[in-house]
């Protein structure tokens, strides 16, 4: 295993929130009964014109700001010619060589440093209507069982974002997968629920020997609906993958589901070519040229990113950044929880899914307590009870009563030993050499075994060293 290097990229889809479809007036709503939200434009008939969705593009924009791509001055929307039942007009309008969001570079924090997953690209498309087999998959001519096609998803408005094959692990590929989730979702600009349809996620998988140059032929894992789902279809992948070429085989490039329950891979249709669809610019709308006003509008609306926030709490709360970031469940912990509901969902994301603990099993009362007398307990004491956190039966009481060093009568002395010991950097400090503070913090904390409240630290510390 070690010697071979899995290379994965990603294709997500993204149901954009909008109160209309792509290109016409129809609400966008799934609960209606069949056919519903319908109208020319969107069943196709002849001479209907589509006009395009605004919201629909600032959405694109503000998600190409936060993946750092570039927005294009001129976008063209082209078509993408294909026949089946659930695309009456022969074409979906989509985006080719000139999408909205051209390269960009998504940051995704770990342990031992951030890991760069470039950005292909991000563009809009209108979806397909939905079929929906009645009496088995795909129904049967001259049987019973046939197939409904259900227009209202026809023409929504959808996001698709391409990454580079810069993954190197399954566990990258969910990790990367539920940060821009996180992100998407703080953007305001859907829902994105893997369960309900709104953000899915389709995979290429390759791997090579390590430190082999070039890509060996890769295949496609198609629409798999969690994230958990998503990690071991690449995981089987991989290792089918591996098998072949270590067989002496030639992996061969097609498209597969994956079935959770069973494990297994499926082979479908070979994956066609971009020259199979016939792209052509779309001859009834005009290029799409978001001006500086539109850009600064959403740039402006781009909130503080989660993969920044975690960052910046690293360092705020001095929390060991594990490995991942938890998605699922922080809202739960947030509607159960009293009190601080944003330091428990950044306890949460910065923590829990890191030391493998599945939020959904921890008490959000006790989580709370913890989270609520964080300021007061000594570091460790508060990592360590975060860690156990997810166990059966866990209370916060026995480690809350392990209160952190605040006394100035204890620190006092320990402070005035430590700055003696260090002249030099006294003298420096005072000169202006503000950032010597965290040092003198460190020193404070080392000899208390990291027991002492920093905030305690930092006051007394500052009064001393302006004396
Ligand atoms: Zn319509």
């Amino acid at each position: 295993m070690t010697e071979w290097e899995p290379v994965i990229g990603l294709e997500i889809h993204v149901h954009l929130k909008t109160r209309t479809k792509m290109f016409c007036a129809c609400e966008v709503v799934y609960s209606d009964p069949p056919n519903s939200h319908t109208c020319p434009v969107c069943l196709a008939h002849p001479g209907a014109l589509p006009v395009p969705n605004l919201l629909a593009i600032e959405h694109t924009v503000k998600l190409g700001l936060a993946l750092g791509c570039e927005i294009a001055t001129r976008a063209l929307f082209h078509r993408k010619n294909y026949f089946y039942p659930d695309n009456p007009k022969g074409y979906q309008i989509s985006q080719y060589d000139v999408p909205l969001c051209g390269r960009g570079v998504f940051v995704v924090p770990k342990p031992g440093g951030d890991q760069q997953v470039g950005i292909t690209r991000a563009h809009l498309e209108e979806d397909a209507a939905k079929n929906v087999h009645i009496g088995g998959a795909g129904g049967r001519i001259g049987g019973s069982a046939h197939t409904n096609v259900d227009f209202n998803r026809g023409g929504t408005p959808l996001l698709e974002i391409v990454t580079e094959p810069d993954l190197r692990s399954a566990d990258d590929a969910k990790r990367f997968l539920q940060l821009l989730r996180q992100t998407i979702v703080e953007l305001g600009i859907s829902d994105a629920e893997m369960e309900k349809g709104t953000l899915r996620a389709d995979a290429n998988v390759s791997v090579r020997k390590r430190g082999e140059a070039g890509y060996r032929t890769r295949t496609e894992l198609k629409n798999m609906n969690s994230f958990n789902f998503i990690a071991r279809g690449m995981q089987a992948e991989i290792e089918r993958q591996i098998g072949v070429w270590e067989a002496g085989g030639e992996v061969v490039q097609q498209t597969f589901d994956f079935d959770a329950a069973s494990g297994a891979l499926t082979p479908r249709r070979s994956k066609e070519e971009a020259e199979d669809y016939r792209y052509f610019p779309e001859p009834d709308l005009v290029p799409v040229e978001p001006g500086d006003q539109l850009v600064e509008r959403a740039r402006a609306a781009v909130p503080e990113l989660p993969g920044t926030r975690l960052r910046r709490l690293e360092a705020e709360l001095d929390f060991d950044l594990a490995e991942g970031l938890v998605t699922s469940g922080r809202d739960r912990l947030y509607a159960r929880t009293p009190g601080d509901r944003r330091a428990v969902a950044n306890v949460l994301m910065n923590e829990l899914a890191g030391k493998g603990i599945d939020p959904e099993a921890v008490d959000g009362d006790e989580l709370g307590k913890l989270v609520g007398a964080r300021a007061s307990l000594p570091r460790p004491v508060f990592a360590e009870a975060i860690a156990r956190s997810g166990d059966e039966g866990f209370r916060a009481e026995p480690y809350l009563a392990e209160v952190a060093v605040t006394d100035v009568g204890e620190l006092g002395p320990l402070i005035d030993t430590i700055l003696a010991a260090n002249p030099g950097q006294v003298a420096a400090f005072r000169g202006g050499k503000d950032g010597l503070l965290g040092f003198f913090v460190g020193q404070v904390m080392k000899e208390t075994g990291g027991k002492a409240d920093p905030r305690a630290v930092n006051e007394l510390l500052r009064a001393k060293l302006a004396g």
